[in-house]
């Protein structure tokens, strides 16, 4: 399922707290992956944390790393 672009969704992604999440990210305020598609930083998988995360599961997603991947089908 496609993951609504929403600010609503944005306060949900825990992105924020995972190991891959880095500066450059943070500086450009990039998450919510899953819905924007890849991070337009360079990045080090450094684990994935989505699993945990409620826009996951209310949108019944299994992947992760969308930081690297992309978005969510
Ligand atoms: S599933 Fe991952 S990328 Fe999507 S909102 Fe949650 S933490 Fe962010
Ligand atoms: S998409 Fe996954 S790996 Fe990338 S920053 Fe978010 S939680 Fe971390």
């Amino acid at each position: 399922m496609k993951v609504a672009n929403t600010k609503e969704n944005l306060m949900k992604c825990i992105c924020g707290n995972c190991p891959t999440y880095n500066e450059c990210m943070k500086e450009k305020m990039e998450g919510l992956f899953c819905a924007r598609g890849k991070a337009t930083c360079a990045l080090e998988k450094k684990g994935c944390i989505c699993g945990e995360c409620p826009v996951q599961s209310e949108n019944d997603l299994d992947g992760m790393y969308y930081c690297n991947a992309g978005e969510a089908e």
